[in-house]
Parts: C-alpha cells; structure tokens; sequence
C-alpha cells in the first residue's frame, strides 16, 4: 500500500544563483533598498537546469524530522523504517544517531548509491534520513530529507555539502595573535548567506585588547544585523551568551587556527575540543576525503560542528552579481548605477563606487567585496 510519489534528486547544483533574501539583510529591504526586479528574475530556473535533476519515486508520507518527533513513522509499508541523523560519513558509510541517542552505521540503499557516484554530497553530515535498522547496530538509509542550511565548499568545481541542516554559522575571530582580517569576516559572512545560515560573530581574545577601539567594527557589523559579541575564553566573558545562542540550534564553528575555537568549545563544555580535534585530525590526513565534519550533541542541548581550515570555506560561486548580493549596503546603490552590468569596479557613473568616495560605503567593505570578485575573475581566465 505504498504511496509513491516523484521527486527530483538534484545532481549537480552548478553556477545556481542563491537567493538574496536572506535574514540577516532584511533591515535593508525593510528599508525599501531591495531591488525587486532582480529579486523576480532570479525565480526563474535557468534553461537546462532541469537537465541536472534525476526523478526518482520516493515514498509520499515525509514526517517533520525535528529530534523531538523522531518517532513518527512513515505511512507506508516501510514500518521498520527509522529517522535519524547523520552525525558523520566515511566513504558510502554513514554513522546515523536516533533520537535516544542510539548510533546505527549505515550504508545507502543502491539507488542513492549510484547517485553518489555523481554527486559526493547525497549523503551528509547533518542529513535527516529515514533507515531500515538490521537491529545489529547497522542499516541501510532509504531516504533523505530535503535539506536547510548547508555550508559548501568548492570541491574540483562541484559543490561539496560539508554540513546540511544546520542554522546558524559562528564566525570566531580573535582580536589579537592572530591579528583581526575584517575581510575575511566578510568571507565567512557570504559563505553564511550563501549557505542560508545565520551568522554570529564572535570577537575573542578580548582580555588582551583594549575595547573601545572596537566599537566602530561592531557597530558596522551590528548594522548589518549580525548578531556581535566580545568574548574570552579565558576570562569567560560572553560564555554565557554563546550557551544562550547555541541552544537547542545546530551550530557550526569556524574561524582560523589559533583564533579560540577549542577554548571556546571547552568553556562550553568540557573536553568538547578533545571531541572535534580528533576529528579533524582524521581528515587532515586526507585520505577520507568524504569525512566531511561531525555532529556534535550539546548537553544543554543542540549541537556544533568546528570545521577545519579557512580553505574550505572558499567562495563556490563568486560571480559579480552574486557577490554584490553579499553585501546589502552595497546592493542599494547598484540601481543607481548607469550601466545595468556595473561590477562597480571601472565604469563611469558608478553608484557605488560614489558612495564610497562619500564614505556611505565603508572602503573596507568595498575591497572585501573587490577581493571577492577578483576570485571570480582569475578563475573566468582559467577556463
Ligand atoms: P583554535 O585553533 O581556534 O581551536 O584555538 P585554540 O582554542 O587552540 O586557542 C589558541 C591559543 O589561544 C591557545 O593558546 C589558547 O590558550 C589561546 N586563547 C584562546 N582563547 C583565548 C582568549 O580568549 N584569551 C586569551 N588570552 N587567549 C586565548
Ligand atoms: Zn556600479
């Protein structure tokens, strides 16, 4: 009596364009910068991008996979089917955590598998899946839930999903050893938006630093919307409010080595660190390339990712229109500009570039955003 039901399993998310609607701009489209004929253009699916799914039949029943609900089952035949979260993936091979916390390694059932091949990411840490328990401790994964925020990374030019369904990004940074790189912050702040992941922006190392110079770059990124906090990990200053904003969310932390991410973690929670630098060690060697990032469970609940390097954080797609989504103060000007396709770089009546000679546009921001789209042009001369 199984309801089946088409989808389409995306293959290859190549050159799609994010949409601009993203939380932490909104204080700007309140303000009536949003540009709405762009904002309708990019609704329409570019011809061929149909071509980059695969219909397969999938069961219809889809229960809300929050962990609280886990044991809801599908209305199908499919009784002996579980939900579960994927807390991290070796190969084919995944480790699935129940909602009492019970952990299945499981591989994927032989259709998903040949998408695999295609595709690295059909399975990732983070995924909500739903699988069949060979009760020994191992299963096999039947279905995977359609995903929320991801953080990708360009992987040989694909999109890799390093970690699916989590919520917000915790951008660390240190004021101190090492140095403060604000562009950089504004790296990671596109990956968020870029992933749909809210972005928080921890300042750490603050007991080394004088503060009160700090207050024009928070003030910057407050106006933003995005959420900035000094902290220490040695002092505790700001632990209190990390706890607050991670609980009961999915969390991934990243940020330079050196800037605190392991003291942070600890401050947390004892010996987390120890957890996540295991972890990351195992994909440092590199063999495992598909060991992309573990789950986490926080005891006061929810859960944190810390992923490895800066590297990995690379822009996947840095074309000059999507890069100038990135950056809302700027993306208000850009219909003031005379030629439609300003990339604000060379062009004569650029709006922007006049609103950064009148300081509207901090100068920082416009070489972030410079930095980001000379990315794309090295790599348009590449191919
Ligand atoms: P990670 O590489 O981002 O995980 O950074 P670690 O947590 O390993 O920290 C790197 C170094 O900075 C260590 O020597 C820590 O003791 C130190 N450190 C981390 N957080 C703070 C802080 O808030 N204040 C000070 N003074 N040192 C810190
Ligand atoms: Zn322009």
């Amino acid at each position: 009596m199984t309801d089946k039901k088409k989808i389409r399993v995306e293959l290859r998310r190549n050159r799609t364009k994010p949409p601009r609607e993203k939380p932490w701009t909104r204080g700007f489209q309140a303000h009536g910068y949003e540009d709405e004929a762009t904002k309708s253009d990019e609704r329409v699916r570019a011809k061929g991008d149909l071509s980059r799914y695969r219909t397969i039949t999938q069961d219809t029943a889809t229960a809300p996979l929050e962990d609280g609900s886990a044991d809801t089952m599908p209305a199908t035949a499919d009784a002996e089917c579980r939900p579960g979260r994927v807390i991290r993936v070796h190969g084919l091979q995944s480790v699935i955590e129940t909602a009492d916390g019970t952990q299945v390694r499981c591989t994927v059932r032989r259709l998903l598998k040949s998408l695999i091949t295609e595709e690295r990411s059909i399975v990732t840490t983070g995924d909500r899946v739903w699988f069949r328990d060979a009760g020994n401790g191992e299963g096999m994964i039947e279905r995977v839930e359609p995903r929320h925020g991801v953080l990708t990374r360009a992987s040989r030019r694909r999109e890799h999903v390093l970690v699916a369904n989590v919520d917000q990004l915790v951008i660390v940074m240190s004021l101190v050893e090492p140095t403060l790189k604000p562009h950089l912050i504004d790296r990671y702040l596109a990956s968020a938006q870029q992933g749909d992941l809210a972005p928080i922006l921890f300042l750490n190392k603050v007991d080394l630093v004088e503060a009160a110079p700090l207050q024009p770059l928070i003030g910057g990124y407050s106006q933003l919307g995005i959420p900035t906090l000094l902290t220490s990990a040695t002092t505790g200053e700001g632990i209190a409010q990390l706890r607050e904003l991670l609980k009961d969310r999915a969390t991934v932390f990243s940020g330079q080595s050196g800037v605190g991410k392991s003291s942070l973690l600890n401050a947390l929670q004892p010996n987390l660190a120890l957890r996540v630098s295991k972890i990351s060690e195992v994909n440092q060697k590199g063999k495992h390339t598909t060991t992309t990032a573990e789950l986490i469970r926080l005891e006061f609940g929810g859960w944190v990712v810390d992923t490895p390097g800066v590297r990995q954080l690379e822009l996947w797609d840095t074309q000059p229109e999507i890069v100038e989504g990135f950056f809302p103060e700027i993306r208000a000007f850009v219909p003031l500009c005379s030629f439609p396709d300003c990339t604000h770089t060379h062009e004569t009546g650029c709006a922007v570039k006049r609103a950064v000679n009148r300081r509207q546009i901090s100068l920082r921001r416009y070489h972030s955003y410079l930095g980001m789209f000379s990315g794309d042009e090295t790599r348009k001369s590449e191919e």
